[in-house]
């Protein structure tokens, strides 16, 4: 990861050079904002630039050993620090190291990873990663070594609001009286979740959704021949492109997602609780993300569906099969239900996020929508 293969960002990639330039570079930097931007890359491209043994002006040189070590991630001098869960077995307390070889691959494979895609790539299964105080004892012995190659070492913190209060604590510590050439960066996508102190006393710099326009770049490097169906996609991900690959990949999917929806309001119209029963077992299996995606579709169609009854108007953004049940569909979706509707599709969402039990959500989801499909229409 060097700066040119950030998607979009010119303004901080020219602030981060010019600090490395005129060596003024701030010892404690937190880039924050939403997920899916160039957060961890730009961390990357950064401390590669800062350790690149022949620099160009706007990037680094991307040939000498640095760059290359730095390339898989496997620099002496760039340290990580990452959420992790503790093994199903044994006493022993998780730190990044254990998962060091997984963070490799997954960055390297992926430098825009997601935080549930990084859970899934370590089998983390309904636990919620963490940064704990033993991390922060081995960066401390980390931190107190002299670099090996470069002239700075760099601690890169991804989501530093995953410290818990001691971790955050002693960082503070450093970050207040830090090590002689050492760089900290911390990425954050939840900076209420981070003390106070630590961001007083770093840089932040705020790193703002991507634009669509970096968003088809990236697009059409990695899904190429594919622009008709990425100009949708780009209009839905909200300048998270990590959400832009998801909606690509699962563009075969959405023929399942249009089936499973189907099935959905059928049963939910005819009260068919056996069969609900069996769809929500079904659906359960399918991992957490993938059926975020489901719910997500769901509820665009609702919307969509919704438009539909209101202008009763023939211009959809639906495809074709999607606006052939539409056109049947679309008078049980009204003023009267929709926002409801709405509502427990997105806290469905949410608590699949927050690791609930999949089936009772979608069960819970099912039944209230029973209901909610059997609302009289106000117009009516
Ligand atoms: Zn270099």
């Amino acid at each position: 990861m060097q700066f040119r293969d950030v998607l979009g960002h010119a303004q901080v990639k020219a602030r981060l050079i010019k600090s490395a330039r005129e060596a003024r570079i701030s010892h404690a930097q937190l880039f924050f904002g939403p997920p899916g931007t160039g957060k961890l890359p730009l961390a990357i491209a950064y401390a590669r630039y800062i350790c690149c043994t022949d620099p160009a002006e706007d990037d680094a040189c991307g040939v000498c050993p640095s760059c290359a070590k730095i390339a898989k991630l496997v620099h002496p001098d760039l340290h990580f620090v990452f959420p992790v869960v503790n093994p199903k077995q044994g006493s022993v307390k998780a730190v990044s190291d254990h998962y060091i070889e997984k963070w490799r691959e997954a960055v390297v494979a992926n430098p825009y990873l997601s935080e549930n895609q990084w859970y899934d790539a370590i089998g983390a299964e309904n636990k919620q990663g963490f940064i704990s105080r033993q991390e922060s004892n081995e960066v401390m012995r980390k931190l107190s070594m002299k670099s090996y190659e470069s002239e700075y070492k760099v601690l890169i913190i991804w989501l530093a609001e995953k410290m818990n209060a001691p971790a955050a604590n002693s960082l503070l510590k450093l970050i207040e009286e830090p090590p002689q050439k050492t760089v900290f960066l911390l990425i954050s996508e939840h900076t209420d979740h981070i003390l106070p102190t630590i961001l007083s006393r770093t840089q932040m710099i705020r790193i703002p959704p991507l634009e669509a326009e970096s968003i088809r770049a990236g697009l059409s490097e990695r899904f190429p021949g594919k622009e008709t169906i990425a100009a949708d996609v780009i209009r839905r991900s909200n300048g998270n492109f990590s959400t832009a690959v998801e909606l690509m990949e699962s563009g075969e999917q959405e023929q399942e997602n249009f089936d499973e929806f189907v099935f959905l309001m059928r049963k939910c119209y005819g009260r068919e609780i056996v069969d609900i029963h069996r769809w929500a077992d079904k659906m359960a299996r399918l991992g957490r993300e993938r059926l975020k995606l489901f719910l997500t579709y769901c509820l665009r169609m609702i919307r969509e569906n919704f438009i539909l009854n209101l202008r009763q108007s023939e211009i959809s953004f639906l495809s074709g099969q999607e606006d052939e049940f539409s056109k049947r569909f679309a008078r049980f979706i009204h003023e009267g239900n929709v926002f409801a509707m709405a509502e427990e599709f997105e806290k469905a969402i949410d608590h699949i996020e927050a690791n609930g039990q999949p089936r009772i959500i979608l069960l819970d989801l099912a039944i209230k929508n029973i209901f909610l499909l059997k609302q009289k229409s106000p117009a009516d």
